[in-house]
């Protein structure tokens, strides 16, 4: 049931970052991303989702790097890199740093989203996990209200939308 409601969250979570990532960086203080090399041969995959009772917050990065005796998460999206990595792929990155320092013991220095043709290493600063823990807190209060609204006037982000079939306020 633990692992239902876990996996409950993260859903729930996935969809709030997708309701707020019309959100700007400078609003949220977001740090942009450096452009960095890496040796994919160096990740290995993760074998289960890492778990954290205290956030009832649970995820998969794609890959761990060890380095320096600290483990840097990564997460593969499809398809070419932005000029800045999105919003919503900076606080899903961010999730994962927070969840491997909590079952892991030690804090990635910072995480890295991997684009087919780039990857951008994200600092995991303070102010990124504040960032972060606001938005869990706020996504917890929003459980509990009777509806959330649409944050945005896209119709093209709605055409794409996985959940536009259940969507009352898909334009
Ligand atoms: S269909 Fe549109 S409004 Fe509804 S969740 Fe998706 S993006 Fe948001």
């Amino acid at each position: 049931m633990i692992v239902f409601y876990a996996g409950l969250f993260l859903l729930m979570l996935a969809l709030f970052l997708f309701w707020q990532s019309g959100r700007t960086q400078k609003a949220a203080g977001l740090p942009g991303g450096r452009v960095i090399y890496t040796d994919t041969h160096a990740w290995g995959k993760v074998e289960k989702p890492l778990y954290d009772s205290g956030l009832g917050l649970t995820g998969k990065p794609d890959y761990l790097v060890e380095k320096n005796g600290r483990y840097i998460p990564v997460e593969v999206k499809s398809g070419h890199a932005p000029q800045a990595p999105y919003d919503s792929h900076i606080y899903q990155l961010a999730s994962y740093c927070l969840l491997v320092e909590k079952t892991m013991g030690s804090r990635p220095p910072y995480g890295i989203i991997h684009y087919e043709d780039r990857d951008f290493a994200i600092d995991y600063t303070q102010e990124l996990e504040d960032a972060l823990l606001d938005i869990l807190a706020e996504m917890r209060r929003d459980e509990r209200r009777e509806a959330v609204n649409r944050s945005h006037e896209s119709g093209a982000r709605c055409a794409k939308c996985g959940f536009r079939e259940v969507c009352e306020q898909k334009l």
